[in-house]
Formats: C-alpha cells, structure tokens, sequence
C-alpha cells in the first residue's frame, strides 16, 4: 500500500475505506494505491496522522466490523422472509398517492 498526497478537485466528502469513516475533504487528498498502482481509497486524517502502525490497528478494527456485518448478512439471507408482491407495492403507491 503506497499512500500519496494529491490534489482533489472533484468531491466534498469522501469514505476511508481504510478505517470506515466518512470524512470532509481538504484541497489536498491522501490516496491508498496497492503497489501495483491501481486505486484503493481516499484517505481520512485520523488514518493519515496515525502511522504505519496506527493504520494496521484501523484496517484490522475495520476488518472486525466489516465481518460482523458479514456474518449477520450471512445469518438474515437464511432467516424467513415477507415481502410484498410487486402488485402489492403498485396498489399501496396508488393509495398513497390518491391521499394525496
Ligand atoms: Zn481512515
């Protein structure tokens, strides 16, 4: 992972998917690449100042996050299930909007 300061000239906000966090950004952006040059992420501050070390404990809490939004998502797609027919959903629109 090669960490690079560059300009930003487009977006206001940005997600580090680094640590997980969603962050304002500066005129300067920090930018992730894998060493073979392909982009992996924005950069937040907090990860920015917090070291080579301080970044591994935030990738591997985010890890730990990410898997247990894993999990349960693995759990519900096997729990049971209602959904509304799509005509269901037309017929509940066609209330909605007559109230209106
Ligand atoms: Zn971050």
């Amino acid at each position: 992972v090669d960490i690079k300061l560059e300009r930003n000239d487009f977006d206001e906000r940005s997600r580090c998917q680094l640590c997980g966090s969603l962050f304002e950004l500066d005129d300067i952006v920090a930018r992730a690449y894998t060493d073979n040059g392909d982009y992996i992420t924005d950069v937040c501050s907090l990860c920015l100042t917090s070291g080579e070390a301080g970044i591994r404990q935030r990738l591997q809490a985010h890890a730990t996050h990410l898997r247990a939004i894993a999990d349960r998502l693995d759990a519900l797609s096997r729990e049971d299930m209602t959904v509304p027919s799509p005509e269901h959903i037309q017929v509940i629109r066609q209330i909605a909007k007559a109230l209106l």
